[in-house]
């Protein structure tokens, strides 16, 4: 997600705090200057997770970023630069064995069909379109020093030197989140034991977590999302604020900026700072499946109206009531109007009466 901003070192954010400050409180749900960054990455604290129904649920993935500290971020970074973060992940992901073991693939070598069977096979991310890596400055040299690794059963991979110095993502298709932070989890620690073998460490605080090229990722840095199909909730008008009371954002399956066409949407946690990685996974995973729940009421024809979450069903049994209370109020009133006519009606009717007997 965008947030008009970026980074281009790791002292960016202290540098121009008067700036970045504002932004992360505002996109991080009020994360104040003072506040601390917490980091869970044992995935045996994850509830549940295995269990997301592949009916609608189609693929699983979980992804962060990591800089490698005293090289600028891609926004500034100079070409030497780049190709030095190529080279220290490189070589330290070639240590990597058994289900872990992968190899390199430059997109410079690379013909133009290899990368497209990668993109949309949703391994590979896209050429540099999108306005935030063009206007700031993360296409320069394309493709250059840019590249994806990955193991071999393409279910572990880390992405080189495009919007962050890495990306490593683990993911697999149908329902079993629980299974994919597992490997992400155990995969990324590999990850950092490597890089920090070759002498190097990550950029990181106590405040900001992972510092990360866009202030959207500072934290955990994690998106842990789902591919799912949702055509009938996604046309309630409440969708959007049905994603925002779980603490979910939706995204097309192309990615970032792309829209759903067909009802199946990229759903993912939407707070990265402040939350521990395994708290934000846990979001999605119960978020994904009241999510789901709700899609097989609207197709049975029930209403969804008891399982709305928190505030939005709050409001709504509010509103309920207050047409409730209306309604009465109105019924009462009418009620008294047709009285008061039926009485002015016999009274008239008496007075003709009494006329009629006097005279
Ligand atoms: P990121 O947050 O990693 O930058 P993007 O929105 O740019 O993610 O998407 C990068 C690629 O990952 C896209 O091809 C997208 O379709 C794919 N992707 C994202 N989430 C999933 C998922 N749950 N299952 C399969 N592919 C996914
Ligand atoms: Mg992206």
């Amino acid at each position: 997600m965008t947030v008009g901003c970026v980074a281009g070192d790791e002292e960016s954010y202290s540098v121009f705090a008067d700036l970045f400050d504002p932004v992360i409180e505002k996109r991080h749900s009020g994360y104040k200057k003072t506040d601390m960054h917490k980091t869970d990455l044992d995935p045996t604290n994850l509830i549940g997770g295995d269990d997301l129904d592949e009916k609608y649920v189609l693929s699983v993935r979980v992804r962060t970023g990591r800089s490698i500290r005293g090289l600028c971020l891609p926004p500034y970074c100079s070409r030497a630069e780049r190709r030095k973060v190529e080279k220290i992940v490189v070589n330290a992901l070639s240590s990597l064995d058994g289900d872990f073991a992968g190899k390199y693939y430059p997109l410079g070598k690379m013909t133009d069909k290899e990368q497209e069977e990668l993109i949309n096979d949703h391994f590979l991310f896209d050429k540099p379109v999108s306005p935030l890596l063009t206007s700031a400055g993360m296409a320069r040299d394309w493709p250059d020093a840019r590249g994806i690794w990955h193991n071999e059963k393409k279910n572990f991979l880390v992405w080189i030197n495009e919007e962050d110095h890495t990306r490593v993502i683990s993911m697999q298709k149908g329902g079993n989140m629980k299974e994919v932070f597992t490997r992400f989890c155990n995969g990324l620690n590999k990850v950092e034991s490597a890089i920090k073998a070759k002498g190097h460490s990550f950029m990181w605080n106590q405040h900001l977590g992972f510092v990360l090229t866009c202030p959207s990722n500072l934290g955990t840095g994690l998106r842990g999302g789902v591919h799912v199909k949702l055509p009938l909730l996604s046309k309630d008008s409440r969708f959007d604020d049905i994603l925002q009371e779980l603490r979910l954002q939706k995204r097309g399956t192309g990615g970032v900026d792309t829209a759903s066409t067909d009802g199946t949407f990229d759903i993912s946690n939407s707070d990265r700072l402040g939350s521990s990685e395994v708290d934000q996974v846990q979001k999605v995973v119960d978020g994904v499946k009241l999510l789901v729940s709700m899609e097989k009421k609207l197709e049975k024809g029930e209403s969804i109206n008891e399982t709305l979450p928190g505030k939005i069903k709050g409001n709504f049994i509010n509103f309920r009531k207050e047409n409730q209370i209306w309604f009465l109020r109105s019924c009462i009133q009418i009620q008294i109007l047709c009285s008061w006519f039926l009485l002015q009606r016999i009274n008239r009717y008496l007075i003709k009466k009494r006329k009629f007997f006097l005279s």
